[in-house]
């Protein structure tokens, strides 16, 4: 028999963003909504007293970086996935190759759905689901079809955001949700700014650049399964062939040349996170 093994880790590790995020939910909702779950075992105490029987999932949404799990009985279970947590979905018979904590399982004819480690779980009425303390939070979705560049644009210069660093803005869940760590250092690289800039500092175009890639990077991030760089021809003629083999044009390269100038990639450390910039191509 085949021997199916779960891999948790990318090489270079980072945390599950809105895009990681959202590419679980895609598999997950795949293999789990309207299928027949055959067995469903929660491990988390606040889902011990919750009903098992007669269970179906009719939906699986992302809210920034939580998963909202939508039940037939008008419930939901919300997880936040933090650091290590995970949803995964394999075949009954795969083999289970590390050794993380199960907290919930619903298994079909074919699928067993899971997550792992994930300690932020909780249950809601589906009605009631903006109640969630994280969720209640949130600023549009970067991913969701109707977060434009114009109403992030119309954010990142708004009385609110206009006079934040960009350091801890592009980190702020209220701001745009769904960004997160790489993301930061590769929509700054993108939008040729520094950290310790904020939108009150730049020109319209400037601030018109950064919603586009505050958008662009995300989406990108998402259709290539956490690359961010640009595989676009010109580029390529232009770059190393070997490009597409990499995943970031800043992010964790401390040290290495940058793809554009060849100046060297710092790593530095701004709202409690390591970042990475060019000092050449992200000069103000
Ligand atoms: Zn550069």
């Amino acid at each position: 028999m085949l021997k199916f093994t779960i891999t948790l880790y990318s090489e270079i590790y980072t945390m599950p963003e809105g895009p990681e995020t959202k590419r679980m939910v895609d598999t997950i909702s795949r293999d789990l909504v309207n299928k027949k779950i055959i067995s469903t075992k929660f491990y988390h105490k606040s889902l011990v007293s919750f009903p098992k029987t007669g269970l179906a999932v009719k939906e699986v949404v992302s809210k920034g970086k939580a998963v909202v799990i939508r039940l037939n009985n008008n419930y939901s279970i919300i997880t936040h996935n933090q650091l290590y947590g995970r949803w995964t979905s394999s075949r009954l018979a795969t083999k289970i190759r590390h050794n993380r904590s199960l907290r919930i399982e619903f298994c079909t004819e074919k699928k067993a759905i899971r997550l792992w480690s994930a300690t932020d779980i909780s249950v809601f009425k589906t009605i009631d689901e903006n109640h969630h303390p994280y969720i209640k939070n949130l600023g549009p979705d970067v991913l969701d079809i109707t977060t434009t560049p114009e109403l992030i644009f119309s954010r990142l210069i708004s009385d609110k955001f206009k006079n934040r660093q960009f350091s801890g803005l592009l980190l702020n869940q209220r701001f745009i949700s769904g960004l997160g760590n790489y993301l930061r250092s590769e929509i700054l690289f993108y939008s040729n700014c520094m950290y310790d800039d904020k939108s009150s500092k730049l020109n319209t175009s400037q601030n018109k650049l950064l919603a586009t890639n505050i958008k662009d990077v995300s989406i990108r991030a998402y259709n290539q399964k956490g690359n961010t760089i640009f595989y676009d021809d010109l580029m390529l003629k232009k770059l190393d062939k070997t490009i597409k083999n990499r995943r970031f044009m800043v992010f964790a390269r401390k040290g290495q040349a940058c793809y554009i100038c060849e100046n060297t990639i710092i790593k530095d450390r701004a709202s409690s996170r390591r970042i990475y910039y060019c000092p050449q191509c992200q000069k103000a």
